[in-house]
């Protein structure tokens, strides 16, 4: 019997694919879980006129939990980022992005284990920027105490749910004094109410260098929004790139799973590219629901495929196809 219902957006590109191979992974491992399909990006612009039909974005607040495949921007049709649009409309303010090492995936690291947080609503990526005349540009960064609050809130309180030690606050405060100032000071405030967590901060630009010479020296990173989207793409090549790099967009009452990479529209309807991405970004959904049995399960399979090393796709050294490894995971199941 389900249990839960969950939007599912196929997405653009190789999103089928690799949205089909999660599916397969999720389904055997028997978590009750009932599928409400509904397609937005590309496909339905000249059908509804947008790629964000009002009826997706019901689905996803009706069911409160969402897995979804990559979406393209069109470039210079007008549309804004479906993707950026998505987090702002359901206030997902924390993308949660975790890099763990996985077995037989290689890469400079074996023990790579970090989970950054990214404040996923202020900052200059939220876009508020225009022309100065026509020869220079101005872009706004906003940084609230509201916003700060809840993102380093969200991490400290991970940081616990997770048995982690210690959280980094990343930040440029010392150039920023205002914006990111305010973001260090509310991490400093909010660290004393978790003096079981160890706190420390780091400027961005030397943080970038110590994650790339010692990863291991990181637990749990929070910083503003475009940070994280830099070092988050960063930490995904800690482990092996973007085919094995999951993610998730949370708010209070709705959360949205998804790939970090895109729709590499050069592979579309080829079955080829790799779908641990999404089935790892189901792991984190089936924790998000409380089916922390059937997560663990699904990542012990993850591994047990990978450390056979037997069907893996193209990015791995392996010639599988997406919905081949994620039968074979699902037969470990
Ligand atoms: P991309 O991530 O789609 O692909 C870049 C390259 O990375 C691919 O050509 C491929 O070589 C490799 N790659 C990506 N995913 C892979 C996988 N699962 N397995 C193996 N290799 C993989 O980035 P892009 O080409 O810059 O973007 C394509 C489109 O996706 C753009 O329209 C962009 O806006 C969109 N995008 C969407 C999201 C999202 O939906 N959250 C995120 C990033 C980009």
């Amino acid at each position: 019997m389900a249990k839960h219902k969950v939007t599912l957006i196929p997405g653009d590109g190789t999103g089928p694919d690799v949205t089909r191979a999660a599916r397969i992974v999720i389904d055997a491992a028997n978590a009750g879980i009932e599928w409400e399909v509904v397609e937005a990006g590309e496909a339905v612009i000249d059908q509804y006129g947008t790629p964000l039909p009002e009826h997706v974005l019901e689905s996803i607040r009706r069911n409160r939990v969402a897995l979804k495949g990559p979406l393209t921007t069109p470039v210079g049709k007008g549309f804004r980022s479906v993707n950026v649009a998505l987090r702002k409309e359901l206030d997902l303010y924390a993308n949660l992005r975790p890099a763990k090492s996985l077995p037989n995936v290689k890469t400079r690291y074996e023990d790579v284990d970090i989970l950054l947080v990214r404040e996923n609503t202020e900052d200059v990526y939220a876009g508020i920027e225009h022309m100065v005349g026509k020869d220079a540009a101005e872009s706004i960064k906003i940084i609230t105490r509201f916003g700060c609050d809840r993102i380093v809130r969200f991490a400290f309180e991970l940081a616990r749910k997770e048995g982690r030690h210690k959280v980094t606050a990343v930040h440029k405060a010392n150039i920023m004094k205002c914006t990111d100032g305010l973001f260090l000071d509310v991490a400093r405030e909010i660290a004393r109410e978790y003096p079981e967590i160890t706190f420390e901060d780091r400027i961005v630009d030397a943080c970038s260098m110590k994650l790339v010479q010692n990863p291991g020296d990181f637990d749990v990173l929070v910083m503003p929004n475009l940070y994280g989207d830099i070092l988050s793409d960063l930490c995904a090549g800690l482990i092996g790139g973007l085919g094995v790099a999951p993610g998730a967009n949370i708010g209070d009452q709705i959360a949205l799973f998804e790939p970090v990479h895109g729709s590499a529209p050069k592979y579309t309807g080829m079955d080829k590219v790799n779908p641990l991405a999404t089935i790892l970004s189901g792991v984190l959904m089936l924790k998000h629901l409380g089916e922390n049995e059937a997560a663990a399960r699904v990542a012990r399979a993850v591994e047990a495929v990978l450390t056979e090393g037997k069907t893996l796709t193209y990015d791995l050294g392996g010639s599988a196809k997406s919905s081949e490894m994620a039968r074979a995971i699902a037969d470990k199941l």
